[in-house]
């Protein structure tokens, strides 16, 4: 399990604002949405409350908690630096905070104090282990970051912090990355960039596993689900699932589940819960998809946000 790109490999699929809900198809799309792909890893029963925890022959569905004991809602920042470091951000911070870094939590995702190892980024680096964000970002948006008129979000944040590079449009176009709404529609339509190459949901998702296979931890960041909980609207909610559910077939069909493992988790809860329009309280699920044997081993410590570095860092390393 150690060497250079010769470990399990690793593919971090992170879902913004996506809790465990009320198996109630009037508040929760994923109660009422056609997702087989996704069903089909949980025995038949909806991605809701009342199915974790479950094992199931190709998955492992568990809650994770992602209040961390501090008072009101979870937001991204503070929760998604929970995860890309194994701190209990909230509790350092005592208060929830997002949806961008603010100074604290910006210092704590580049470890700039010093008296902590770094993020998972980080820490993989410099064990010589090969990780990535799959995401593409357009020109406008390095554009925007370097005038100040944009703060990085926590993800990308880490990433830069451990000296890795963001993938480009150009990486797109190679194929090297995915666009964010998996097929590069959006690309097209809302960046001006007609040449972008259009994927069916099927093949992003063997695009996905594809990448995957060249590093030790691949991360990809889908936040379509949590501004999706925002809008309230549930049809928009339940197309949104269903193109989800046919990435997630294309990606389960070209994975190779003796090879590595991949995990599905968020942040905070607000698309499975329509009939409030901020984040949830509710558990977040951890979807861990790979041969039995793996799945124990990864998901042994498991219980909340903070945990998921940990548990990464102990199958990587
Ligand atoms: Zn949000």
């Amino acid at each position: 399990m150690s060497g250079n790109g010769t470990g399990p490999r690793l593919l971090f699929l992170f879902l913004d604002g996506v809790g465990l809900g009320t198996d109630n198809p009037m508040i929760n799309p994923f109660a009422g949405a056609a997702m087989p792909n996704l069903r089909s890893l949980l025995g038949g029963q909806p991605l809701v409350a009342s199915a974790a925890p479950i094992e199931s022959p190709r998955a492992t569905l568990l809650p994770l908690d992602a209040c961390l004991g501090v008072p009101g809602a979870p937001q991204s920042a503070t929760g998604q630096a929970t995860l890309l470091t194994g701190r209990n951000v909230p509790a350092e911070l005592g208060y929830h905070y997002g949806p961008k870094p603010n100074p604290p939590v910006a210092a704590i995702l580049r470890s700039s104090n010093g008296a902590h190892a770094g993020n998972l980024f980080q820490t993989l680096r410099d064990a010589g282990k090969r990780s990535a964000l799959l995401n593409a970002y357009p020109a406008s948006y390095f554009a925007t970051i370097e005038s100040g008129r944009r703060l990085y979000s926590a993800i990308p944040l880490a990433v830069i912090s451990a000296g890795l590079a963001l993938k480009t449009a150009d990486d797109l176009a190679a194929g090297r990355a995915l666009s964010t709404d998996f097929t590069g529609q959006g690309w097209r339509e809302r960046l001006n960039s007609p040449d972008t190459p259009l994927l069916a949901h099927v093949e992003s998702g063997a695009r996905l596993a594809e990448l995957a296979a060249a590093y030790d931890l691949a991360f990809f960041e889908y936040w379509l689900s949590d501004y999706a909980g925002h809008g309230q609207d549930m049809a928009v909610a339940l197309s949104l699932l269903a193109t989800f559910d046919e990435v997630l077939g294309g990606l389960l069909a070209a994975w190779d589940d003796e090879a590595g493992i991949i995990l599905i988790t968020s942040d905070h809860g607000n698309l499975e819960d329509l009939s409030v329009r901020g984040h949830t309280m509710n558990p977040v699920p951890a979807l861990v998809i790979g041969a039995p044997e793996l799945r124990r081993r990864f998901t042994a410590g498991l219980r909340d946000l903070a945990d998921v570095t940990p548990s990464i860092l102990g199958w990587l390393l």
